[in-house]
């Protein structure tokens, strides 16, 4: 249930890893998010999450099944569109991207002002949404489908950070650093709310 396997097809328009500059934030914010528990492993697995800011072709996102706590560059992929009706993402880097692409996509699409946008799983934030008032999708659904997709956008109007029930949270930034404290806040008031 926890696994992020991506369920859309990837047509790779070419297999470049994508150079900018922050690539390195995201890799930090990675890791940081891996040792923060808001991409905890589940049973042998590596740290689930991803992760992706803003490009001038649309986005770089961190690959399907990446390992947030050793993330490395050649694992950031770009992804310049998404279909949602023939299910198919174009993209350009060495791995498919990750299963969540399309919520990504259209959250950039939808809030021009956002430049990051990161997915995390937390059972404190999960736990603690209605005490600290985070918005929740309505339904639990698969993720990666475009139900969910429907479901996210739904609950996210002009939220910066929401829950996706019985799942995980997604945070939303003007920059890659404000993403990421967003995310590290809510963890740390929701692990204050749990042990009040
Ligand atoms: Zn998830």
């Amino acid at each position: 249930m926890k696994t992020h396997a991506a369920k859309f097809e990837t047509i790779f328009e070419g297999k470049e890893i994508p150079t900018n500059p922050k690539n390195k934030g995201l890799i930090k914010w990675g890791r940081i998010f891996a040792l923060n528990g808001l991409a905890p492993k589940y049973g042998t697995e590596s740290s689930h999450g991803n992760l992706s800011f803003r490009t001038k072709n649309r986005m770089i996102i961190t690959r399907s099944g990446s390992d947030l706590e050793n993330l490395e560059e050649n694992e950031l992929v770009e992804v310049t569109s998404c279909d949602a009706e023939k299910f198919c993402v174009h993209a350009k880097g060495l791995f498919a991207p990750s299963s969540e692409s399309f919520e990504h996509f259209e959250i950039y699409q939808a809030r021009p002002e956002i430049n990051a946008v990161f997915h995390g799983h937390s059972q404190e934030i999960l736990l603690s949404a209605k005490k600290l008032g985070i918005v929740e999708t309505e339904n639990a659904v698969p993720y990666g489908t475009i139900e969910n997709l429907r479901e996210v956008m739904n609950a996210l109007g002009k939220n910066d950070f929401i829950i996706m029930k019985g799942h995980g949270f997604i945070a939303l930034g003007k920059t890659i650093g404000e993403c990421g404290k967003k995310a590290l806040q809510f963890q740390k008031k929701a692990v204050e709310v749990k042990t009040k």
